[in-house]
């Protein structure tokens, strides 16, 4: 079986962000790039798609990635709501006239779909916590609206159950993460076809993290994992990203990883699907 990473950022490299990032403070670094594309092509990767970085590292890498023999996707930078999480991995908006601007940009560059950040992240302090509240469910409706208005597909990030709801309810084509998914969440996922990412890898190298209360990441990490089982049975189609570059989660191990926990959960047929839906939406 065709090994993917439908969730990874080139611009990182598996070590902490500031460090990773700094091997780019002067322009996409094309000895970094080739290090994480040569990572991937050992680890069998074929296709990889990105989650979007502020400084069009990803973008170089997708354009750099057929050398190695991996069909790649950018969505160039992440827009996120101004004060919200999402100022590492891409672009703000305040108001809709920002964010139309944001897609032209994403346009011109030549980005081949649009990476939404519509909550905040896991804390793993106190089980359930995000770092910030989600955009309200009008406004992801009306971010997906107006994205598919201009030709794109959607790859959200959300956690929580009220934004995954929304996300999936409004046809966005991926959920990014997708933790503290209830049953709602997953039957609207199955209804509408949204690919579900459950990146389970980056949760799991959290439990090694000295900051990280090992209790509440673990429960965390159970939790997504019987939401996975219940939504591969309800129909979901689930794709394999492990957040590569993230702290802990290398190039190519990454998706390794990734796949194998996806396939002691749930059959390899759901996976496949969920995999060749990615490549459909996703990729030019
Ligand atoms: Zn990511």
């Amino acid at each position: 079986m065709e090994l993917f990473e439908c969730h990874g950022h080139l611009m990182l490299d598996g070590t902490e962000y500031a460090r990773a990032r700094a091997r780019h403070g002067g322009g996409a670094d094309r000895t970094a790039l080739a290090e994480n594309l040569a990572a991937l092509r050992a680890a069998g990767v074929r296709a990889y798609r990105d989650g979007g970085d502020p400084l069009g590292v990803g973008l170089l890498g997708r354009d750099m990635a057929e050398e190695y023999g991996i069909r790649a996707a950018s969505p160039v930078f992440a827009i996120y709501k101004r004060g919200r999480y999402g100022s590492i991995l891409g672009r703000s908006y305040e108001d809709l006239a920002e964010y139309r601007a944001l897609l032209s940009e994403v346009r011109r560059q030549g980005g081949d779909f649009i990476k939404l950040v519509v909550s905040g992240i896991i804390t793993f302090r106190e089980y359930g916590e995000l770092s910030c509240p989600g955009l309200p469910a009008g406004e992801i409706r009306e971010l997906i609206r107006i994205a598919h208005g201009e030709g794109f597909s959607v790859m959200c990030h959300a956690n929580g159950s009220e934004q995954v709801l929304a996300v999936a309810a409004a046809g966005g084509e991926s959920v990014e993460h997708g933790y503290f998914s209830d049953d709602d969440c997953l039957s609207a996922m199955a209804e509408t076809g949204c690919v579900w990412v459950p990146t389970l890898t980056a949760v799991e190298a959290f439990l090694a993290r000295p900051d990280t209360d090992r209790t509440v990441a673990e429960a965390t990490l159970t939790r997504q994992k019987d939401a996975v089982r219940r939504a591969a049975r309800m129909g979901v189609k689930l794709a394999c990203g492990s957040d590569a570059g993230a702290a802990g989660v290398p190039h190519g191990a990454g998706a390794a990883r990734e796949r194998e926990l996806l396939l002691s959960l749930i059959g390899e047929e759901a996976l496949k699907a969920g995999n060749r839906r990615i490549l459909e939406a996703f990729f030019r």
